[in-house]
């Protein structure tokens, strides 16, 4: 078991985390950065990423991530492929402990955990999770060659699920509670001009059917209560995010949807943790705002070491006023 005092740690290596990395090790602060298991964020399961300045062809979402990582490492950030699991805020320096119990204490911590897809909730979607049911069309796509297969959700995230879809299945339904798309004008004309793409509207999956797998969804009409069996061979979800924060539940103040709360500085409720990206935002939610949250955060750490350095703990923590 190895353990460390460090100036900086980041935990997330998304483009909140990866930007923290790049500034806070540019600022000579040899940040570790607890990068997870699975390094890289939510784009590493995206396609095109099409609106992150700097690429006017776009690039692919773990090009861009591999990228950002190669920059941070090339000014010294060090990454750890672990996830973190354990958290004491209580005591400073503060704790963070990976799930191969390494041990890591530090000055400033950056919280950049981002958000995982949400789920419906329901029992049979829990059964079929990986065998018929995903949040990830690029990841699962190629699995319905030739299929029918349904996307749950009315957002940017489900028109672009959609729509990569469409290169592999035979047919794709939106199924969405309202109306009404909340997707971008754009990414709603390229779903609607899609003629493998079929949209059912004001409508909830109530239940998934299947036996080994899956065959299709029961439908509510939520404005007429009728219900209905849709055929299908698979089910793709794409309706949005939770924030990963239940480390911090207790530790740092949270809103009623788990969001670190944090103030226009990126400080959280805890004097020396800051926070980037979308384990607290949830208006923008977009890499590029996330980068610029990342950014910010490492810059306030870094003149919160300089504070530090200056006052101690102490006397940092006895005049601290949050004030979100
Ligand atoms: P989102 O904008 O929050 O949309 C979630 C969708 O899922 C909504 O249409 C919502 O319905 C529906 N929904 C939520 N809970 C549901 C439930 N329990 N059952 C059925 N439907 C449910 O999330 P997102 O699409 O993941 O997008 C998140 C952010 O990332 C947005 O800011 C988006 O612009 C951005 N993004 C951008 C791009 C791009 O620019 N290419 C791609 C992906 C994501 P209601 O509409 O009725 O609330």
């Amino acid at each position: 078991m190895a353990e460390s005092v460090e100036k900086v740690v980041i935990i997330g290596s998304g483009p909140a985390g990866l930007t923290a990395a790049i500034y806070t090790a540019r600022a000579a602060l040899n940040p570790v950065v607890i990068a997870g298991a699975a390094a890289g964020g939510q784009l590493m399961t995206t396609t095109d990423v099409e609106n992150f300045p700097g690429f006017p062809d776009g690039i692919l979402g773990p090009e861009l991530m591999q990228n950002m990582m190669e920059q941070a490492q090339k000014f010294g950030a060090r990454l750890i492929y672990e996830d973190a699991v354990k958290v004491n805020l209580k005591q400073h320096p503060f704790l963070v402990e990976t799930s191969a119990g390494n041990v890591f204490r530090c000055l400033a911590l950056i919280v950049a955990t981002g958000a995982s897809p949400r789920r419906l909730g329901l029992e049979s979607e829990a059964k079929f999770f990986g065998r018929g049911v995903s949040t990830c069309a690029t990841c699962d796509g190629w699995f319905f060659r030739e299929k029918v297969v349904g996307v749950v959700g009315g957002g940017d995230s489900a028109m672009e699920e959609a729509l990569y879809l469409t290169h592999h299945a035979s047919k794709v339904y939106v199924i969405h509670r309202r109306d009404q798309l909340r997707a971008s004008k754009i990414m709603q004309q390229r779903a609607f001009s899609n003629p493998k793409i079929e949209f059912i509207w004001n409508s909830i999956v109530t239940e998934i059917l299947g036996d080994e797998k899956v065959t299709g969804v029961r439908l509510k009409n939520v404005k007429t209560g009728e219900e209905s069996v849709l055929p299908l061979d698979g089910l793709f979800l794409a309706i949005g995010h939770e924030p990963n924060t239940q480390l911090f539940k207790g530790q740092l103040m949270l809103d009623e949807q788990g969001y670190i709360v944090v103030d226009r500085f990126q400080r959280t409720s805890v004097p020396g943790v800051f926070a980037a990206g979308d384990c607290h935002d949830h208006t923008f939610r977009q890499a590029v705002t996330a980068a610029g949250f990342g950014c910010a955060a490492a810059i306030m750490a870094e003149r919160w070491l300089g504070e530090l350095e200056q006052k101690g703990y102490e006397a940092i923590k006895a005049e601290f006023v949050f004030k979100p």
